[in-house]
């Protein structure tokens, strides 16, 4: 990835923070779009992407507003040299009955977790057809694409809606050396998955292990190094794909 500028959102936590990372170490530059109303500290995800040799730079950025996601693009291009590879990873998971999903409700999370993305492959795309090399990258989930979530039809619509979306790009934009995938986590360890788990109880952990083929939760790092693999040059043969990333989760059933 020498030499290459990633733009990655969501980037002071969880899968995001360690895309950071891992891209720095294998030599990209990143652009990191940070929300700090979530209170998480981009410090640390700074220090690593300078200690591995690389630069970043840090945006405030609401992935719900375009002036915020073209600010960020537009920094990247002006201080990085341009935008390689997006990974819109940003995204909130809201349980909410149906008697209380109202359009407010509803229209939050997909502007979030499918408008955003979409803001930010809309932002970087010009950048990548003058390169003649892009991929595009959406973190998805396993939640509306080979499984459903009771209580998150707002989040499984959204998460769904990226593999439409992915598709669509990869064939527009294919000729011109740019690829898009979406990449479906299962149940990983982060801020967002810390809760839903830790609040099963160790039994209720012990349980969701079980059904995992993998046997463990999954690391931020497991979805981070897939998502270098996208990035490559290596990966220019897969486009438009949806990509599941779950210690094989969705295979073992649903008792
Ligand atoms: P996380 O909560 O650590 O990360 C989500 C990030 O999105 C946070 O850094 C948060 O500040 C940011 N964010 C929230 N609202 C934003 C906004 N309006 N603008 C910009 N940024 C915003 O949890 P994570 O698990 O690392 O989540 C990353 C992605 O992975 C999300 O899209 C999530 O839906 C998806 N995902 C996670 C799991 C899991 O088990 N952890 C499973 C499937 C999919």
């Amino acid at each position: 990835m020498t030499g290459r500028v990633a733009l990655i959102t969501g980037a002071a936590s969880g899968i995001g923070a360690a895309t950071a990372r891992i891209y720095a170490e294998a030599g990209a530059d990143v652009a990191l779009a940070w929300y700090p109303p979530d209170g998480h500290d981009i410090r640390p995800v700074v220090e690593a992407v300078e200690k591995a040799g690389r630069r970043a730079v840090v945006e405030p950025v609401d992935v719900s507003l375009t002036s915020d996601v073209n600010r960020l693009v537009a920094r990247a291009v002006g201080e990085l040299g341009g935008v390689d590879i997006v990974v819109a990873n940003a995204g909130i998971a809201r349980k909410v009955a149906l008697e209380d999903l109202d359009d407010d409700a509803w229209s939050k999370v997909v502007d979030v977790d499918l408008n955003g993305a979409w803001r930010c492959f809309r932002a970087a795309l010009p950048h990548m057809q003058k390169a003649g090399f892009g991929r595009l990258i959406a973190t998805s989930s396993v939640a509306g694409t080979v499984s459903g979530w009771p209580e998150h039809s707002h989040y499984a619509a959204a998460k769904g809606g990226l593999v439409g979306l992915v598709k669509s790009l990869a064939v527009e934009f294919g000729p011109d050396g740019i690829t898009a995938n979406a990449v479906a986590p299962g149940v990983i360890r982060t801020p967002q998955a810390l809760d839903p788990v830790n609040s099963l109880g160790p039994a209720g952990v012990d349980a969701t292990v079980r059904k995992v083929p993998a046997g463990r939760v999954g690391d931020p790092e497991d979805i981070a190094y897939m998502y270098q693999f996208l990035a490559s040059a290596e990966a220019s043969y897969v486009t438009g794909q949806l990509i599941v990333v779950d210690g094989g989760r969705s295979l073992a059933g649903l008792d």
